[in-house]
């Protein structure tokens, strides 16, 4: 592991200083070099693979981000959940506000291992980096997310945890957070705080897909934390369902998060969020125009789901992919809408 300046922050300012500063920037070179850490259980391991070697470390575990707090929404929206950046998945998941909130609560219980959820913030969590193994392997030389115009070991190599939708031949990282796919089934929003101020973005847009720019993860600028996720709670019926090959500890093959608010047998209301097939968090778009104001049946939930992953770019390794999401999303509708046939 390369050596690096550590610095414990107590408030967002500082934070948000300690990245962009003169004082860091001479430190560390170029103010880029340094980076944002909290509970640290991605980046320790790309620091110790020898994938990442940031000139400072600031440690925002101790900022004021740690509280879950119940709003009144603006809008459309009724009541809004503002959590702060430094919850951790395991004390979001147990928050009484999320007992009734089925896909945010189970995408957070069914992902990683529980001394994992206890250690990682959601914030660290939406901002993940891919878990392709040739990114994590500094002797690889082809990866034009470490390095671009390198070319893309995935595409010759093993590919079965990558992605199909959003991506092309010069990257198939998959973004693994089951979280973030509840997330933008349920329109959340991210807010970010940097040097020119806050601004929030819906988290669908938070981040970059592989086909149009493999090298990046997101649209943070330097500089920029998250400080708080806004999740609406929606007035429809949730769930998550994830499939992996075993039962614990372990990334979705595909995943489905499903919003949906079915009135005299119409969908009124559908959200969907797709893991395990995107090199972002997945929305739907398409699967949602299909049902979207229709009388809900299995024929138009199939109907739906060919038409998301029509377009899916498949590997001899990820060519099970489609097929499988389909069902995925057809059987995570079926039991939100409890519609049978
Ligand atoms: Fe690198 Fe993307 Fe190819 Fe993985 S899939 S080796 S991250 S370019």
């Amino acid at each position: 592991m390369h050596p690096f300046t550590y610095t414990r922050v107590d408030d967002v300012d500082a934070a948000v200083a300690a990245v962009t500063t003169d004082a860091v920037a001479r430190a560390v070179q170029v103010p880029e070099d340094a980076a944002f850490i909290a509970g640290g259980t991605t980046q320790l391991d790309l620091m110790r693979d020898g994938v990442w070697s940031p000139g400072t470390l600031v440690d925002i575990s101790r900022l004021p981000l740690a509280d879950v707090e119940v709003e009144d929404g603006d809008g459309d929206d009724g009541t809004v959940l503002v959590v702060g950046a430094a919850v951790t998945m395991a004390d979001l998941a147990r928050h009484a506000a999320v007992a009734g909130l089925d896909v945010l609560r189970d995408s957070l219980l069914l992902a990683a291992s529980p001394q994992l959820r206890a250690m990682a913030t959601i914030g660290g969590n939406v901002l993940q980096r891919t878990r392709c193994r040739y990114f994590r392997d500094p002797t690889v030389s082809q990866c034009n997310k470490r390095e671009p115009g390198s070319g893309c070991a995935a595409v010759e190599g093993t590919a079965r945890m990558h992605a199909v939708l959003g991506v092309d031949a010069g990257c198939i990282a998959l973004h693994a957070s089951d979280l973030a796919v509840a997330l933008v089934a349920l329109d959340a929003r991210v807010r970010l705080h940097g040097p020119d101020g806050v601004r929030t973005l819906p988290v669908a847009d938070l981040h970059v897909r592989a086909d149009d720019d493999p090298a990046r993860d997101n649209v943070l600028t330097p500089g920029e934390l998250v400080t708080h996720l806004e999740i609406p709670v929606p007035d429809a019926r949730t769930g998550y369902l994830k499939v992996r090959d075993r039962a614990s500890y372990e990334f979705a093959l595909t995943s489905a998060a499903v919003v949906a608010r079915v009135e005299d047998g119409v969908l009124a209301h559908v959200a969907i969020g797709l893991g395990g097939v995107g090199s972002v968090p997945w929305r739907a778009t398409r699967a949602e125009e299909v049902l979207r104001g229709r009388p809900a049946s299995l024929a138009l939930f199939e109907e739906a789901a060919a038409a998301e992953l029509a377009d899916a770019f498949t590997l001899p390794g990820t060519d099970f992919k489609p097929e499988l999401a389909r069902r995925t999303l057809v059987r995570q509708l079926r039991d939100v809408t409890e519609v049978t046939a």
